[in-house]
């Protein structure tokens, strides 16, 4: 991204604004309080100069896709923005889990007990407690991460039970080309008969929609930032 000058920042600005009025609209038409929902700006490709803008516009919680981009930008915003919360929302290798459970407060793709196992893990030895949601792949898509809508129930059991983990919600990309309506549905069920109380549904074309099916937070990006550059899609990380 070449246009970081004072355009980007109007941009960015307005985007941020826009945004937010959807989200207070929706939340009246739900009868619901605007703070029951967090913006995460998903900040995928983004550069610092451009978060810079964000944060001073009092956006303050960010969701990453990968680690290795996270840990690239993250740390000098930080430093200068220590209030920020920060959020992994793409899939999370092995490899990777030290790293994920130094930086993030918040992991919206646990979606196998081996990941399930290395988190505890990492938890335990650095005595950090990042909060928990687990993928759900609500439309069985054989590309996409996230458990099956009919193995969450004994995979919530196997984090809590074999592995100590708190799991704060759920969190589902329904397919691309279906209306999203019935996948928030499943995972709002999904989350209500397990006790969980955040739901991480929603995105720049369908964050109002996930509003009125009680989403309590949207990963919203292009609606903010803009489209993203094309290119190659980045690979996905989810073997273990
Ligand atoms: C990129 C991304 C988003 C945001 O997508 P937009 O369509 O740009 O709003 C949300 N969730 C995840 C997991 C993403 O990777």
């Amino acid at each position: 991204m070449t246009t970081t000058g004072p355009v980007a920042a109007v941009d960015v600005r307005s985007g941020l604004a826009a945004v937010r009025r959807d989200i207070a609209e929706a939340c009246a038409e739900a009868g619901r309080t605007p703070s029951s929902v967090t913006l995460v700006a998903a900040s995928k490709t983004v550069p610092p100069e451009v978060l810079d803008v964000a944060i001073a516009a009092g956006q303050l919680v960010y969701g990453e896709n990968r680690v290795q981009e996270a840990k690239a930008k993250w740390p000098g915003l930080r430093d200068r923005h220590p209030d920020v919360e920060l959020h992994l929302i793409g899939p999370l290798q092995g490899n990777k889990v030290r790293d994920a459970v130094a930086l993030f407060d918040a992991i919206h793709s646990l979606d196998r007990p081996a990941l399930a196992a290395a988190l505890a893990r990492q938890c335990a030895a650095q005595g950090r407690q990042p909060r928990l949601l687990v993928q759900v792949n609500t439309g069985a898509e054989p590309q996409k991460a996230g458990v099956l809508p009919d193995a969450v129930d004994a995979f919530l059991d196997t984090c809590r039970e074999e592995h100590g983990l708190a799991v704060s919600g759920l969190m589902c990309i329904p397919p691309a080309d279906e209306p999203p309506e019935p996948h928030f549905a499943l995972l709002a069920d999904l989350a209500a008969r397990n006790g969980l109380a955040v739901l991480s549904m929603g995105m720049s074309s369908d964050h109002t929609t996930a509003i009125r099916a009680g989403a309590t937070h949207v990963r919203v990006g292009s609606a903010i930032f803009g489209a993203r550059p094309r290119g190659p899609v980045p690979p996905t990380e989810d073997t273990a």
